[in-house]
């Protein structure tokens, strides 16, 4: 009569898409492979176990509805899992697979599952364990929201914390991206709504991953052509971490999948948490989609922390460690180091350390020279004028030949190595480096810093100009 399983599956798929989200329809629905249709059973076969355990808690209902409108109130649904070397089958509002119909296989019908005495334990791999397997949320303990100290510069990133961290995924914080200056906490914060959560929630799944470690998973998985896995591992998460974010900047592949990760679990109302070292709005090579994403839930900003905050910082880090220390020199400090609490917290660990080794009072000259060695990496900020001043006398022209269009290689290698210090130097933003060496765009100053990566690594002379001009701005 022409009702094959195709044709069945494919109206069950019309009907299906119209009643969920596109995105889980992609990722739900599209994967699976009609088999066969036998005794109004319709045979699907899907990729993994997870995938059918996932089905079947989600999306059993509509499955239902719809194969009924096909076949009836007799139809059946049966899965076959497609598996790495092994094949297992589960049926939920289904009866078993008549064994006489196993014996009738024709060649086609190679991932029929095949009845093995123990199915659970023949696949020693990956999925079919995975929901057991305990993923180590990779937190650390010690950076916790009672020695987070709060201040003006990151109280709305704090609390934003806080009540993601009481109600995951329940807030409109969804996500909630923290952004800021190095050294200004995102990672500790980070750690701290994964930290309270699992102390909330002990039974919520929540995992801290930088993202570099996952775009190298990510890699390794491709490689390994366990893509998918991967992806559902990540689906599994109900609280997702993902430290400094702009390392996916430039990489595709890599924001295609955590696209796909973010929306199952935005969907299902897990709880994503990013850091990043800017706002959304100033991220580059990050793909349009995913910085609209970004901006669904709350971002947050840590701010440089005003004089009282580092003035707190130092003092629980001294109380913390069981250390005193004059006042004069903690006030030192705090006015001499004020963009990085990372070299806060370095130049009191160095100063305690000066004080018990030595067993000496620690002096303010002591204080000023410690402070001068933490200062002076971040201290000077460069201007993009005095970088291109520097790089043009260095090649022995004029700024004006440097910014000029002319398209003579000494002079753009010049161009680009102006651009490329000015990204590396200042906080200034592609574009803005573009417009203030010679007008140019910011799609030619990632250009020119690329550009002079690759030469860096390949040209010998070149590297040199490098290290030169790296040391007239250190
Ligand atoms: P980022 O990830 O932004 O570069 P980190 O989270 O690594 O910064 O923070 C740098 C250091 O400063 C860490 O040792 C962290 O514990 C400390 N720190 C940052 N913010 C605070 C704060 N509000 N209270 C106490 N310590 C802080
Ligand atoms: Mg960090």
């Amino acid at each position: 009569m022409g009702v094959t399983a195709n044709s069945v599956w494919s109206n069950c798929l019309a009907f299906i898409k119209d009643n969920i989200q596109p995105q889980a329809f992609k990722t739900w629905f599209e994967p699976i492979k009609p088999i066969k249709l036998s005794d109004n059973a319709l045979s699907i076969q899907v990729p993994s176990k997870f995938f059918y355990e996932w089905l079947e808690e989600h999306y059993v209902k509509l499955l239902k509805v719809a194969l009924t409108k096909e076949l009836g109130d007799t139809a059946k649904l049966v899965y076959i899992i497609r598996m790495e070397n092994t094949y297992g089958n589960k049926e939920p509002f289904t009866e078993k697979i008549p064994s006489t119909n196993r014996g009738s296989m024709g060649p086609q019908e190679m991932d029929v599952p095949v009845k093995s005495k123990n199915p659970e334990l023949k696949n020693p791999f990956v999925i079919p364990g995975i929901r057991n397997i305990k993923i180590e949320s990779q937190l650390n303990p010690g950076y916790n929201f009672d020695n987070f100290l709060e201040g003006d510069s990151n109280r709305l990133a704090r609390s934003a914390g806080m009540a993601v961290a009481n109600k995951p995924g329940g807030t409109s914080f969804n996500p909630l991206l923290v952004f800021g200056g190095v050294g200004l906490g995102k990672t500790h914060l980070a750690h701290a709504i994964g930290v309270e959560i699992k102390d909330k929630y002990p039974e919520r799944t929540v995992l801290y991953i930088s993202a570099e470690k996952f775009t190298q998973q990510y890699i390794e998985s491709v490689k390994k052509n366990t893509r998918n896995d991967f992806i559902h591992f990540y689906q599994l998460i109900d609280v997702l971490i993902i430290d400094d974010v702009q390392f996916l900047s430039g990489k595709s592949g890599t924001q295609d999948v955590f696209f796909h990760i973010f929306n199952h679990l935005h969907q299902n109302g897990k709880q994503v948490i990013l850091t990043s070292d800017k706002a959304p709005v100033d991220m580059q090579d990050i793909e349009q989609r995913l910085l609209s994403r970004f901006k669904w839930g709350l971002s947050a900003e840590l701010q440089n922390p005003d004089y009282e905050t580092r003035v707190s910082i130092l003092k629980n880090k001294l109380y913390r460690d069981g250390v005193e220390m004059p006042e004069e020199i903690i006030d030192y400090v705090a006015k001499h180091i004020k963009t990085n609490i990372r070299e806060l917290e370095g130049a009191i660990i160095s100063l305690i350390a000066q004080s018990s080794f030595n067993k000496k009072e620690v002096t303010i000259e002591l204080a000023q020279l410690v402070v001068e060695k933490f200062v002076k990496n971040t201290k000077r900020e460069v201007s993009i004028d005095y970088i291109q001043k520097v790089v043009s006398d260095y090649f022995e022209m004029d700024v004006a030949t440097l910014q000029s269009k002319t398209r003579k290689r000494h002079i753009v290698q010049a161009r680009q190595l102006a651009m490329f210090f000015a990204k590396k130097f200042t906080k200034a933003s592609l574009a803005s480096i573009g417009s203030q060496i010679g007008k140019r765009d910011h799609a030619t100053v990632l250009h020119a810093c690329k550009t002079v990566d690759n030469l860096a690594e390949t040209d010998k002379q070149f590297r040199k100009y490098i290290e030169d001009l790296t040391k007239k701005f250190s």
